[in-house]
């Protein structure tokens, strides 16, 4: 078995902001993959996402199948699918240096909560977002293809900061603002505030811990 993703975004992680050693500098040139699996008539989002992602990274992005199989996550008694089991699946199956984004129109969660947008490994490879709970007309409004693209970019660069060892950002505005709630997404921009432009560039920048 793979180690347990270390899962923020869920209560209990408290952004102190943990480090691994021996991470290499290709880690944070590497291209980053979108996974995308189950993601039915919202497969039209990815590539316009996948061009929100290279822009607020500056990398390259690329696409790859699941790998495995979904259904492994799901949780017959909730009906949804547990994240933090997703996560250590995308691990497992994509082996590689580059940051990993599942991309899913699947309902997430995690034990203690009743659904999570999504959710990342701090300062690691794997993160993982939903538009299951994004969408206006699960909540009796109208369709909104924009809002629904701006909010999965929203919580997909939000995600993959995290990877970057981002933590969460007490400026409302900031991507980096934690955001549990559909409000909270529309409040916040997709731009990072410049402090974590900043931390983002200081952590990309790291040299080299690890041997030839
Ligand atoms: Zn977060
Ligand atoms: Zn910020």
């Amino acid at each position: 078995m793979p180690p347990s993703p270390r899962g923020i975004d869920s209560p209990g992680a408290d952004g102190t902001g943990k480090t691994e050693t021996g991470r290499v500098a290709s880690q944070e040139t590497a291209p980053l993959t979108i996974v995308p699996f189950y993601c039915g008539s919202q497969r039209s989002l990815l590539e316009p996402l996948a061009k929100e992602l290279m822009a607020a990274f500056s990398l390259p992005v690329e696409r790859q199948p699941p790998g495995f199989d979904p259904e492994m996550a799901y949780d017959s008694a909730r009906g949804q699918y547990n994240s933090r089991i997703l996560l250590a699946l995308l691990l497992r199956h994509h082996q590689g240096p580059g940051k990993l984004l599942g991309v899913t129109d699947a309902d997430l969660f995690i034990p203690v909560l009743t659904f999570v947008f999504g959710e990342a490994q701090l300062d690691g490879r794997v993160a993982l977002v939903s538009s299951h709970r994004l969408v206006p007309e699960r909540y009796g409004l109208p369709a909104d293809p924009a809002q629904l693209q701006a909010r999965l970019a929203k919580e997909a660069i939000h995600e993959l900061g995290h990877t970057f060892g981002l933590v969460h950002c007490a400026n409302g505005r900031c991507v980096m603002a934690s955001s549990p709630q559909l409000t909270g997404v529309d409040l916040k921009t997709a731009r990072f505030c410049v402090d974590c432009r900043d931390a983002l560039r200081r952590r990309r920048s790291r040299p080299s811990t690890a041997g030839p």
